[in-house]
């Protein structure tokens, strides 16, 4: 089969497109064929090395497809059923082998590119939202990277759930999708300063979350957006880690709180990963949360998808097609 495999760390051309053994199968790990894999921001760490795994390896942590073996001890897929799967090596293939546990059936209506989309980007907004900081009618919170995959999702549900959303995006072409999928205000934040911008917006009275996935660039002014009490919710280093930090700060800024979540610690279980799939694809269904699929990519060329994305060039989610 074709898989895409990265040998050593580095940039979009560590990347190569190749053939490799099918993966084998044994007891609760089912083979499925690939119909879309996702692209998220995670895999150009994996590929970078910012996060290490363990090389030779066929990066991707997201697919959609068809059940194609099972192993002798799986009981709740069969041949044929329509699955998607998130937190798994190696989705950018034609064939990956997956436990039987991370796997979810992709409703009746929705494609393998919707399945595919909704399940680690939307689990992530999901548990943002849902779990790490719950978010209550009347909340303000601050979004960065807007119009991204992560991005356009929690913006949506978090005016689901009543709450006043800032935007920040990079351009306006960006700064139009977030107000379509809610943004109560948007800020250009490659232009303007965006703590002042949201001081001056809320009155100086600050959001009661901020969740900051741009990182290094952001880190220290989104802290400074919080209103007494509030959470900064740091999950994500697009423009690079945040190395220095002390934690004495948090205290005369207003007695802050500060949580650095991961998705598979918020999806371990099977009873998580069936809620927040599950309301990701019920939401879906009933038309309450649009995904807003714009770019594939076919598996060869993975290289232009990752310049793409790390260039800032793609908003919603990216699809690689086998
Ligand atoms: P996105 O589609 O959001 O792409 C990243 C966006 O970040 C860009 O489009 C860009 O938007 C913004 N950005 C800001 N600064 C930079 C920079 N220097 N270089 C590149 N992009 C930059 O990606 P995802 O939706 O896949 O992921 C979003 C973030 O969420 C990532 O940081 C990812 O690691 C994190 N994440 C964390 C998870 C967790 O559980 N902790 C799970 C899933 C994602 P703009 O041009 O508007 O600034």
């Amino acid at each position: 089969m074709k898989a895409v495999r990265v040998k050593e760390y580095g940039g979009p051309e560590a990347m190569s497109y190749e053939d490799i053994d099918i993966p084998s199968i044994e007891g609760t790990d089912v083979l499925v064929k690939i119909e879309a894999a996702g692209i998220n921001f995670i895999d150009t760490y994996q590929r970078s090395g910012l996060y290490q795994i363990p090389l030779p390896a066929t990066l991707g942590l997201e697919g959609a497809g068809i059940v194609e073996e099972i192993g002798n001890e799986v009981s709740h897929f069969s041949k044929g059923d329509r699955v998607a799967y998130t937190s798994v090596p190696g989705a950018y293939a034609d064939y990956a082998s997956v436990p039987e546990a991370k796997l979810v059936h992709i409703p009746e209506g929705l494609s393998f590119n919707e399945g595919a989309a909704a399940m680690l980007q939307g689990c992530t907004a999901h548990y943002l939202s849902q779990s790490t900081y719950p978010i209550k009618e009347g909340d303000r919170c601050l979004i960065h990277a807007a119009a991204g995959g992560v991005g356009l999702l929690l913006t949506q549900i978090a005016k689901m759930a009543g709450a006043f959303v800032i935007a920040t995006v990079s351009t306006e072409e960006k700064a139009e999708l977030a107000k379509g999928a809610g943004a109560d205000e948007v800020i250009l934040y490659s232009q303007v300063d965006f703590e002042e911008e949201v001081k001056r917006i809320t009155d100086n009275q600050g959001v009661n979350v901020a969740y900051d996935s741009v990182g290094k660039a952001t880190f220290e002014k989104s802290i400074d957006c919080l209103s007494p009490r509030g959470y900064m919710v740091l999950y994500g280093n697009a423009s690079g880690p945040v190395t220095e930090f002390n934690p004495a700060t948090l205290g005369p800024k207003g007695s802050l709180f500060l949580t650095r979540p991961t998705l598979f610690a918020y999806t371990a279980d099977r009873e998580s990963l069936d809620w927040r799939s599950g309301d990701i694809f019920n939401w879906i269904v009933e038309g309450k949360l649009k995904l807003r699929i714009e770019h594939f990519f076919p598996l060869s060329e993975v290289q232009e998808a990752h310049k793409a994305l790390e260039g800032r060039k793609t908003t919603g989610k990216v699809i690689l097609t086998p």
